[in-house]
């Protein structure tokens, strides 16, 4: 089983998303895979009501506050996305993190309304350039790790992105082995946190300039488990060629 992710950032509005929904054939993909979409938060019941939508697509919101209500203008909480649709829910994703200057602390908070709330968080985390650069990759994933590691806990499911901020959005892709590089790092740490069991059904995704060209050799690499996509997933026909490169009943 592979999970296959969709970030669509701020693109498509609850027009885009219904022509989306009705663009999408799953025909090729097998069933054993998990799809998810993360639409703007103004789309979700635009996604959830879409005509046709394929049940096996489950919606995710691309970011939470960490409190449940009150006066926070602009945000959405974790029950109101929970209300809208979502299941899921993108914490600490690099453009939130490097833009809007997410700490680690604010993203563990986050991944706790998200527990509250019954969402499962996709807690993204991954190195700059620089970082890379300077040989601090294990360094960087292994402190967001750490952040949030508590927050998590064992109790609810729970999906990590390694998405190196280089490779987002700039058609950069990691190689197969430095995406599985990470993984490992990503993926001993939770052994020794949760035991080995329990870390080895953590699906760790790769995200970064993942395409329907590059998508089979990463969905093969050791450790990973799935991709999260944020421009090749805006396009019906690109995000199912995306999930049908995904091998049936693969890790
Ligand atoms: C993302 O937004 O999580 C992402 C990986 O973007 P892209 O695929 O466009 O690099």
């Amino acid at each position: 089983m592979s999970v296959i992710a969709g970030n669509w950032k701020m693109h498509l509005g609850p027009e885009g998303t219904r022509a989306f929904f009705a663009g999408l054939s799953l025909d090729e993909v097998s069933g054993d895979h998990e799809l998810i979409v993360f639409p703007p938060a103004v789309s979700l019941i635009s996604a959830r009501e879409a005509p046709g939508r394929d049940p096996r697509v489950h919606l995710g919101v691309q970011n939470i506050h960490w409190e449940d209500h009150g006066a926070f203008t602009g945000e959405v909480s974790a029950p109101l996305a929970v209300e809208a649709g979502a299941s899921f829910v993108l914490v600490g994703h690099s453009e939130r993190r490097h833009l809007f200057g997410e700490t680690d602390d604010e993203v563990a908070r986050k991944v706790g309304a998200a527990r509250r709330h019954g969402l499962v968080p996709v807690v993204c985390l991954g190195e700059t350039l620089e970082e890379r650069r300077a040989g601090r990759v294990d360094e960087v994933v292994l402190r967001q790790l750490e952040a949030v590691l508590e927050a998590l806990g064992t109790e609810g499911r729970s999906l990590i992105a390694y998405e190196p901020v280089w490779a987002i959005g700039t058609g950069e892709t990691a190689t197969p082995e430095d995406a599985s590089g990470a993984h490992a790092t990503l993926r001993a740490r939770l052994g020794e946190a949760w035991g080995r069991e329990v870390a080895g059904g953590v699906p760790l995704l790769y995200g970064g300039s993942v395409k329907p060209e590059n998508a089979a050799e990463l969905l093969i690499a050791p450790d990973v488990d799935g991709v999260l996509v944020g421009g090749a997933s805006l396009d019906p026909v690109s995000f199912a060629r995306i999930a049908g490169a995904a091998a049936p009943r693969g890790r």
